[in-house]
């Protein structure tokens, strides 16, 4: 799972099947709390080597701003077989095993490139906001902010999909 502002804030999510990165775009990010629904949309494969990408895409280039490896882990179909079918299907059940995201998740398709993710009641479910108590790098531990930084990109944008600072009193 990334975490990208780009032209807007959102988290690029990416499942490895049948050698590649499947990827749905979730404008308001993952969400432990079973009741609620976050609309991802289906957008195209990207290469199993981009699932590392932590960085600054250059102004003026598809994705351009700021990239952050925001989770990582395994995941596997939850009836088993086969990972590419199970998507296919366009209704699957999986289990997550990242840093973050855990247990199992329903993933439905609602046509049009347009998905439904939610978690599934089990024992990691919360309401608890990670996209809001975890958002540092998985990888680094950077925020956006700093990934722009370090990479040369718009910092001042970066900084905007980060959490406001608490200002000390
Ligand atoms: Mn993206």
């Amino acid at each position: 799972m990334q975490k990208h502002r780009a032209t807007a804030l959102h988290y690029d999510f990416r499942l490895e099947a049948g050698g590649t990165l499947r990827s749905w775009a979730i404008p308001k990010g993952p969400s432990m709390d079973p009741r609620q629904k976050r609309l991802a949309m289906e957008v195209e494969d990207h290469p199993l080597e981009y699932a590392s990408f932590e960085g600054v895409i250059p102004a003026g280039e598809y994705g351009g701003g700021t990239v952050m490896v925001w989770d990582e882990g395994h995941w596997a179909p939850m009836d088993g077989g086969d990972a590419a079918k199970a998507i296919d299907s366009g209704e699957f059940r999986f289990l997550l095993d990242g840093k973050k995201l855990r247990g199992s998740w329903p993933l439905i398709t609602t046509g049009e490139r347009r998905w439904i993710l939610m978690k599934r009641r089990d024992e990691y479910a919360t309401t608890v906001d990670l996209t809001a108590t975890e958002p540092r790098s998985v990888r680094t531990k950077r925020l956006l902010a700093d990934i722009a930084r370090d990479g040369g990109g718009d910092v001042k944008t970066a900084a905007t999909g980060d959490p406001k600072r608490r200002r000390s009193t």
